[in-house]
């Protein structure tokens, strides 16, 4: 990989000199996320470069920049694991506002198939901004629709996420069995299996940067056991793991995908994986709702990891994953906002209210605290993403940091301050977020965007491209 690295230090996409020294004083709460699980009170956080440089009481006032913390609760930013950006363009779409997947999917493929590179760049802004107001600072997005001609697509969300300073787990998604060959997708938005792969290794070249603190890495992600071919699966993961990426695909949404498996393949889901190579601490697995205690087995012995997304799998009734039997078998459960055209907002801390509230519903009470959804969300995160450098606050760790203020009337009362960013709150926005170390969020607004303009810019491609076509 010595090629890469050369690569990476050149690459146009680190931002250099311009993060200050960053004091965040007299936090109220600090929910750190470390191995220890502490919860410190009225301590300091500074960052120097893209590093947490310490954290302790009283530290000297040295840092070019000082945010207060005080009536705040710091936590390591949220790392979102699954989302599809694009889809921020179609969200709540009458026609299939009350839509089972399937049926869902086969009528938003039709919009979805005439995807520009300005609704591409348009929804990455929208997307972004919204995850980071909610307190994410890492998104993996999966984008998996390319149009004839549509390879650079990926590229542009890229770019732009980069402009913005999120930091991104790009997938290079696919779909390669069309209705034609016994698929969901029409012919038009599918591509053979070679043009997939190569285009794969394209990205990995251009972008892929496998060092600590990297803010863009790219993961094999062809679509779903009804979208793609065997070969594609076959294939792309032995690529994949030549080239040490991730992998990442949807897996056991719904019923009808577990039928679609059991008819064509004559077994679950997670078998049918299994029988492609599928399975190990290199794959993140979208939903996972429908799994027998077999199939959950499978996963926590090859540590795979999961991407629960509760709110998608309420608003499409597809059900509600088994998130405590999977964290108990050793499968790693990560949380994620799913694509905006499902959820319909990309807020990371509704999403973590939502997976405690559908655990507790499943399971009991007991079954999800608030602070094992808060690891989820974070630890979680990290661990799918197969990271070690963000999800915590710690020295020599990221400095991917977040803030909540308090002191608003939702709060009011609260006897567990930290719990209540979860259980309490009107408008679920984070105060400050820090992202490898440059301040992109201050007083509950983002300091990368006009938000008035992306939504001004959004309306009119909406109305443009899209309107139309419903
Ligand atoms: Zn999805």
């Amino acid at each position: 990989m010595e090629k890469d690295t050369n690569k990476n230090q050149n690459s146009k996409f680190e931002i250099q000199n311009d993060r200050p020294k960053i004091l965040i004083k007299n936090i109220y709460r600090c929910l750190t996320m470390n191995d220890e699980k502490a919860e410190l009170k009225n301590c300091d956080i500074l960052t120097e470069g893209n590093k947490i440089k310490k954290i302790g009481k009283n530290l000297p006032d040295s840092a070019g920049t000082v945010i207060s913390g005080i009536g705040k609760i710091a936590l390591p930013g949220f790392v979102n694991t699954h989302h599809h950006f694009y889809q921020t363009m179609t969200r709540v779409l009458p026609k299939v506002a009350d839509a089972k997947l399937f049926d869902w999917l086969v009528y938003l493929y039709k919009i979805w198939k005439n995807l520009t590179c300005e609704w591409v760049e348009i929804s990455t802004k929208i997307a972004a901004g919204e995850l980071l107001l909610s307190g994410c600072t890492t998104s993996l997005d999966h984008y998996y629709v390319y149009p004839k001609n549509g390879n650079g697509l990926l590229d542009i969300e890229i770019e732009a996420a980069a402009k913005l300073g999120l930091r991104l787990h790009a997938t290079r998604g696919s779909m390669s069995l069309g209705k034609t060959k016994g698929g969901l997708p029409p012919d038009e938005v599918v591509q053979n299996e070679n043009e997939i792969l190569k285009d794969t290794e394209r990205l990995i070249e251009k972008y892929h940067d496998d060092k600590p603190f990297s803010m863009t890495r790219i993961v094999n992600a062809p679509c779903s056991p009804f979208s793609v071919t065997k070969e594609l699966l076959r294939e792309s993961i032995k690529l994949a793991r030549s080239k040490k990426i991730l992998s990442h695909t949807h897996l056991a949404e719904t019923i009808d995908e577990e039928n679609f498996c059991l008819e064509k393949f004559g077994k679950t889901p997670v078998r049918y994986m299994e029988e492609v190579g599928w399975l190990g601490e290199d794959v993140l697995f979208a939903h996972c709702v429908h799994l027998s205690d077999e199939d959950i087995k499978l996963l926590g012995e090859t540590k795979s990891a999961v991407s629960h997304c509760p709110t998608s799998n309420l608003r499409l009734g597809s059900g509600i994953a088994p998130v405590r039997k999977m964290i108990e078998s050793g499968a790693t459960v990560s949380i994620g906002v799913d694509g905006s055209a499902s959820n319909d907002s990309s807020n990371m801390l509704l999403e973590i209210r939502n997976a405690l509230l559908a655990a507790r519903v499943k399971t009991g009470v007991t079954s999800m605290p608030v602070r094992d959804a808060l690891w989820l969300a974070t630890r979680g995160g990290a661990k799918a993403l197969g990271r070690d450098d963000i999800g915590q606050l710690a020295e020599e760790k990221a400095a991917d940091i977040v803030l909540f203020d308090i002191r608003d009337i939702a709060y009011a009362g609260a006897g567990d301050a930290a719990a209540a960013i979860v259980f309490c709150g009107r408008n679920f926005t984070a105060s400050d977020v820090i992202v490898n170390g440059r301040i992109l969020v201050r007083d509950k607004k983002l300091m990368i965007l006009d938000e008035r303009k992306v939504f001004d810019d959004a309306k009119k491609i909406f109305e443009r491209d899209i309107a139309p076509n419903l």
